[in-house]
């Protein structure tokens, strides 16, 4: 089975041809961030306007690529929601269109559900049921999931998402956008135990996260020093608040595990490719002898390998879209 995929939530316009749900023929990514980071984030009007541009190219590049013709893909896969509802349209018509021009069914993907699915990608063994951790620009969930396409959510963030506070934190820090990639590498550079951050566990047996008070905590921390015309050492503060944010992550994610007797976690989202969580989820995961998966940084990140892994899923399952479905930026996980 041919998946050809479509991927267009935020500021990434990517398309990608997947074999059978775990074999990425081609994975094209048109990254829009050097534009955004002009304006110190995503600016959504410009985003759909870049994608109206790159799309068809993207797409044709994704059939070349993997030497595929469109008569020969079974079914197209796009995302529907969440994201920028502009955004989202923009590859949701182009999939409507080929999908009616082409004759071919038309399936549509959650978008975290595409992020939890790119843990099938290069870990063809890897099955549910597991726990995951999804962290990325507008979510931080932590997901039980059973089996394929099935999902449930034990705890959210109760404010900002972890890899929206790692933007915001860089932007106190001065070190621009998307400021996760640039906090990770700050921090190597940073000592991790130099600034006492606080470690947001909420009650007892939430499973929820909240970011917001660390990134006040920082912000308070830079305007104190600065007051008292104090030095500040931004890698020293990159390396204790990824300390505090990855402590949180890893220390609810195991958890959840032992509280549901699963000895399985998968990381998905952008912020999954956090070299300091990778390390100590695997940390953690070998003391517990819990089997880890996570997806290379490219598969983290946004692109439409894991919603072509994701629609083939669905497609199994026997979803099929009509043309009238519609782009839903607020789109629950496991709805449809
Ligand atoms: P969502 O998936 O929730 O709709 P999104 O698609 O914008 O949001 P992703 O593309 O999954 O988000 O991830 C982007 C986020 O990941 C950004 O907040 C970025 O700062 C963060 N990120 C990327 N690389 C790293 C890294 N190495 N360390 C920490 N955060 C990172
Ligand atoms: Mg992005
Ligand atoms: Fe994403």
């Amino acid at each position: 089975i041919y998946i050809l995929a479509i991927e267009s939530s935020c500021d990434e316009t990517a398309a990608a041809v997947v074999k059978n749900g775990r074999e990425v023929l081609s994975n094209i990514i048109s990254s829009q961030i050097a534009l955004h980071t002009l304006y110190g984030g995503v600016v959504p009007e410009i985003a759909s306007r870049k994608h109206i541009e790159a799309i068809d190219g993207v797409i044709m590049q994704a059939l070349q690529e993997a030497g595929v013709t469109l008569e020969e893909i079974d079914a197209i896969g796009v995302t529907y929601g969440p994201g920028l509802v502009g955004a989202l349209l923009v590859g949701l018509a182009e999939a409507k269109a080929i999908a009616f021009a082409a004759n071919k069914p038309l399936i549509g993907v959650h978008h975290i559900e595409g992020h939890i699915c790119a843990n099938y990608i290069e870990n063809k063994d890897f099955e549910p049921p597991y726990m995951a951790l999804v962290v990325s620009g507008g979510h931080s969930h932590l997901v039980y999931a059973s089996d394929y396409g099935k999902y449930e959510i034990l705890g959210r963030t109760r404010d900002d998402a972890a890899g929206e506070a790692y933007d915001k934190v860089a932007r106190v820090i001065g070190m621009g956008y998307p400021g996760g990639p640039k906090i990770d590498a700050a921090a190597k550079k940073g000592n991790p135990t130099a600034i006492k951050f606080p470690r947001v566990f909420l009650e007892e047996n939430s499973y929820d996260f909240s970011f917001s008070g660390l990134k006040s905590a920082v912000l308070n921390y830079v305007n104190k020093q600065k007051m008292m015309g104090a030095e500040i050492n931004p890698y020293d503060i990159a390396a204790s608040f990824q300390q505090s944010v990855v402590e949180v992550l890893v220390g609810k994610t195991i958890k959840a595990a032992k509280d549901r007797g699963v000895n399985k976690i998968a990381l998905a989202g952008g912020v999954a490719s956090n070299s300091a969580l990778r390390d100590e989820m695997k940390g953690a995961c070998e003391k517990e002898g819990f089997q880890l998966s996570i997806p290379s940084p490219i598969l983290c990140t946004d692109n439409a390998a894991m919603i072509g892994c994701a629609a083939y899923y669905e497609y199994l399952a026997g979803v099929r879209d009509g043309l009238d479905l519609n782009a839903n930026p607020s789109l629950k996980l496991g709805e449809r």
